[in-house]
């Protein structure tokens, strides 16, 4: 009979790039598969290949193909296939798993430089995440001419297709601070580096147990023996951060990976089956 999932999880932050959760009732091996999918396997879209019609910048054209591929694009994950899921299986891909954006960039006046924004899309759902990238800086008479090929990808064949630009979790973090036992010295809370403890009313409490590093300072700096401040983390529970690089929301980034993993997990499953048998 299969277990419903018991996993617990509250947003304590949300904006258009991260999102940072608190993630109850799972354990370290199932943060860190979630944490390890984000990174590497939830697809997004990236340039991959760029025919040069023109270039006469100092720049050799693999740099500024270099420079494009790692342009972060918005994705559509919906409407475009992986291309080795794609049913065309064309080396050049079809207008389901490939979008073509092009520059055409001239310095007429004098030095100019050329930023993300001068590319356009086929799709204007599918352009860089910013228009101010710098690309390349042309001289007065230079000329940057190229086609670009974007195309899904996974971060573990390239970084450029890796959607977050950071993805971490740490333990909750617990303190306690019995009155008996502390002197009300505020060592702990003069070292604390993220200002988690503070003096009110002469004694010492938690202002922002979130923000708990868990780098034990408090409890090393304690004249007592043993320590008054008791610092620790509870085994199930972690505050995860995801900051995304713009290609996609952060919590669909999540929402894909636990999808990524659940499909792993079948398949793991299957195999199993089949070698039982
Ligand atoms: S463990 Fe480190 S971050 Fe946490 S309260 Fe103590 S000094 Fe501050
Ligand atoms: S360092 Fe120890 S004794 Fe001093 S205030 Fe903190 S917990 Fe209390
Ligand atoms: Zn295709």
């Amino acid at each position: 009979m299969e277990r419903p999932c018991q996993v617990k999880i509250e947003v304590l932050e949300k904006d258009e790039t991260n999102i940072r959760l608190i993630i109850r009732d799972v354990d370290v091996p199932l943060m860190n598969a979630l944490r390890r999918i984000a990174l590497s396997e939830v697809p997004s879209m990236a340039i991959d290949e760029v025919v040069m019609i023109d270039n006469s910048s100092i720049l050799q054209d693999e740099i500024i193909a270099h420079r494009l591929g790692l342009t972060p694009l918005k994705t559509d994950l919906d409407g475009y296939n992986l291309p080795e899921e794609c049913k065309c299986q064309s080396e050049f891909g079809c207008n389901l798993c490939r979008v073509t954006l092009t520059l055409d960039a001239e310095a007429t006046e004098g030095t100019r430089s050329v930023y993300s924004g001068e590319l356009v899309s086929e799709n204007p759902d599918i352009v860089p995440v910013s228009d101010k990238i710098p690309i390349i800086k042309l001289a007065k008479g230079q000329k940057l001419k190229l086609e670009a090929y974007a195309r899904l990808g996974k971060g573990k064949n390239h970084a450029k297709w890796q959607p977050v630009s950071m993805c971490a979790y740490k333990y909750f973090p617990k303190i306690e601070v019995p009155s008996g036992k502390c002197k009300d010295c505020a060592k702990c809370v003069d070292i604390c580096p993220k200002k988690v403890l503070v003096m009110k009313e002469n004694k010492v409490k938690v202002r922002d147990l979130l923000a708990c590093n868990l780098c034990m300072d408090c409890v090393e700096a304690c004249p007592q023996k043993p320590p008054a401040i008791k610092v620790e983390w509870e085994k199930n529970a972690f505050i995860m951060n995801i900051e995304s690089t713009g290609v996609l929301p952060p919590e669909r980034i999540i929402q894909e990976a636990t999808k990524i993993l659940d499909k792993q997990l079948k398949e793991f499953e299957k195999q199993l089956k089949v070698e039982a048998k």
